[in-house]
């Protein structure tokens, strides 16, 4: 039979880059041109089927803004997976991005799964660089729009794909 697996899943990231879009298209396949920013942390729950189980995602959408900084911990501690967003056209975002690999490299569970999505390829495509930096750092990359929901369900079935089957 298929296991059922719960996974503990955190998103993070600078502010505006998209986490709470990616989370609406994952979760209930919607998009809003004007999302609003995040307060402290929000919370949401969805299911995936990969081949040999269901894994229920726990996830824990962050707000990005530095002085929620000191909060991230609790989130991301225990966590099984990381989504760590970037705006690909946005540089800083970017930088922001590394920042939190850093740390989660760092502080984070070591087996913790961690993807990097390069959001609003709607906008723009192809960040090479990005890729090149995930390989390096034992992430995976992502192009990914909430908008246009691309690759939106993919990122987190490969995250369930990856998940250890304890
Ligand atoms: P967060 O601060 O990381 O949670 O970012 P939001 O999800 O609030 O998104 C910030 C802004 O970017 C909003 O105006 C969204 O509509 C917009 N946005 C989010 N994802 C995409 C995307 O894939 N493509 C485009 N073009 N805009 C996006
Ligand atoms: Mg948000």
């Amino acid at each position: 039979g298929n296991k059922n697996i719960n996974a503990k899943l955190v998103l993070l990231g600078d502010v505006g880059a998209g986490k709470s879009s990616l989370v609406l298209r994952f979760v209930k396949g919607q998009f809003i041109e004007f999302q609003e920013s995040t307060i402290g942390a929000a919370f949401f729950s969805q299911t995936v089927a990969v081949n040999d189980a269901n894994v229920k995602f726990e996830i824990w959408d962050t707000a990005g803004q530095e002085r929620y900084h000191s909060l991230a911990p609790m989130y991301y501690r225990g966590a099984a997976a990381a989504i760590i967003v970037f705006d690909i056209t946005n540089q800083a975002s970017f930088d922001r991005a590394k920042k939190w690999v850093q740390e989660l490299q760092a502080q984070g569970n070591p087996n913790m799964v961690m993807a990097l999505a390069g959001n609003k390829s709607d906008l723009l495509d192809s960040r090479k660089d990005a890729q090149t930096y995930a390989q390096e750092n034992g992430l995976f990359f992502m192009e990914t729009s909430a908008k246009a929901a691309t690759n939106v369900n993919e990122l987190f079935y490969e995250i369930a794909k990856r998940l250890p089957r304890v």
